[in-house]
């Protein structure tokens, strides 16, 4: 197939992520992948702002993460994990743990994202069943936070940019809290706190968890917020009865300048959920780890187990990739770098604020955002970028980059010039 057979084949009868096959927006064919560099098929190369959404924190194409997935096929690809156990899982989770929260104990391996946080709000509402509280199978959460595609995953997204009008009636109703009003350098306002206090006041006992990308919300809104939230949520949360989950899947392994972003609050949530970056990028998989006392009281009810097990569970290449991928991010100083990359985007991203377009530029860890004043035209943007030979990927009124660790400051000045070029 050429490029232009492949390209109408595709238009024809895939389905990219949130298109239309009435009209979908362009797509550009992907020939290779190395470091930070994404080559076309028509020989073109951009660098890359996305990780392909937070995931690919080496890069692509790494020789080490390489190396590693290539051993393990040699050794079995996939085998059940139903009766069967297997030295990548062992692996993973023994340099994952240590990682995590002290509390955390017990690690549940799924297939992706939208399926941990699944397995999160499953866990919670095993957990109250179990304790003898079946009206406690609510959820909370703040406005503008994403977690996911799935079902009720859905339902604890921004309920605006969300999907919720599309499914109304259809979609588990849950509890949304306006997002936190105190910023991340900001200095503490107690009264951000009223909402949920507010809420656990009169709802606690039909509330399974409140669920919360910590520090950073990503999709909903890459709006940054203070830690000081995670502290006095948790206080209330563990006052009224109610467990803490937090979705670090965006925020886990170093993109936050934290190697998870519970450390700026040094808060332990009771379940939580990492993904994307776990494999470096390299495969789906996610983790969902929680206390040994939850999971104890959860297999304890009724069912005498936690009611979850995916074909896929523990996928061994998948496994050995992301202990690779940790093992990887361990060896160097990537809080050094991440620092460096931070310093480099809130110094290079600066100049956009004076775009009369622009509304707000902010930087945290490895994650730079320029909010617009109005939605982008993202065909027409997307096309400028990729001419402009780099990979950005706008949302409604989000221009965002959070490249690839290995960055080097020369690709991330390219990226930046010409992302404010474009702009
Ligand atoms: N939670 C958060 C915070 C996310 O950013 C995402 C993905 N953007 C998900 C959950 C869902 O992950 P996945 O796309 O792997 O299902």
């Amino acid at each position: 197939m050429n490029i232009s057979e492949l390209l109408a084949f595709d238009r024809a009868h895939i389905w990219h992520p949130y298109t239309s096959t009435l009209d979908p927006l362009p797509v550009f064919p992907v020939s290779s992948a190395e470091g930070v560099r994404i080559r076309l098929a028509d020989g073109r190369e951009l660098i890359d702002g996305m990780s392909s959404w937070w995931a690919a924190i080496h890069g692509y194409n790494h020789p080490v993460l390489n190396a590693a997935i290539e051993a393990q096929l040699h050794q079995m690809s996939h085998i059940m994990f139903g009766g069967l156990t297997h030295e990548p899982a062992v692996s993973l989770v023994s340099k994952l743990l240590p990682l995590l929260p002290p509390s955390m104990d017990k690690v549940f391996l799924a297939d992706s994202g939208s399926v941990a946080v699944e397995v999160a709000m499953k866990m919670a509402i095993q957990y109250w069943q179990s304790r003898g509280r079946k009206a406690k199978y609510h959820f909370a959460t703040i406005r503008s936070g994403y977690h996911g595609d799935t079902w009720h995953a859905m339902s604890v997204c921004d309920p605006v940019t969300g999907m919720h009008s599309l499914f109304r009636g259809a979609l588990p109703i849950q509890y949304f809290l306006p997002q936190p009003s105190v910023r991340f350098h900001e200095a503490w306002d107690a009264s951000a706190m009223h909402p949920l206090e507010e809420l656990l006041q009169a709802h606690a006992s039909d509330i399974a968890a409140l669920i919360l990308e910590p520090i950073v919300q990503g999709a909903g809104g890459m709006y940054f917020y203070s830690p000081q939230y995670l502290v006095e949520a948790a206080r209330l949360c563990r006052a009224y009865d109610v467990l803490l989950i937090f979705d670090e899947i965006a925020t886990g392994f170093g993109r936050t300048g934290k190697l998870f972003a519970w450390e700026w609050a040094q808060v332990e949530p009771d379940i939580m959920c990492v993904g994307k970056a776990l494999t470096g990028g390299y495969m789906t998989l996610s983790a969902v780890a929680t206390t040994q006392p939850i999971a104890d009281w959860i297999c304890a009810g009724e069912a005498g187990c936690f009611m979850h097990g995916p074909t896929f569970m523990g996928n061994p290449l998948a496994c050995a990739v992301a202990s690779a991928s940790i093992s990887l991010l361990l060896s160097y100083d990537w809080q050094g770098t991440i620092q460096r990359i931070e310093a480099q985007l809130q110094q290079e991203l600066a100049p956009a604020s004076c775009l009369p377009s622009v509304r707000e530029v902010r930087v945290l860890g490895a994650i730079g955002v320029i909010e617009m004043r109005e939605p982008v035209d993202m065909a027409k943007l997307q096309q400028r970028f990729v001419d402009a030979g780099i990979w950005v990927r706008p949302f409604g009124r989000l221009v965002y980059v959070m490249p690839p660790y290995v960055i080097r400051p020369d690709e991330l000045s390219y990226l930046t010039s010409n992302l404010i070029k474009c702009l």
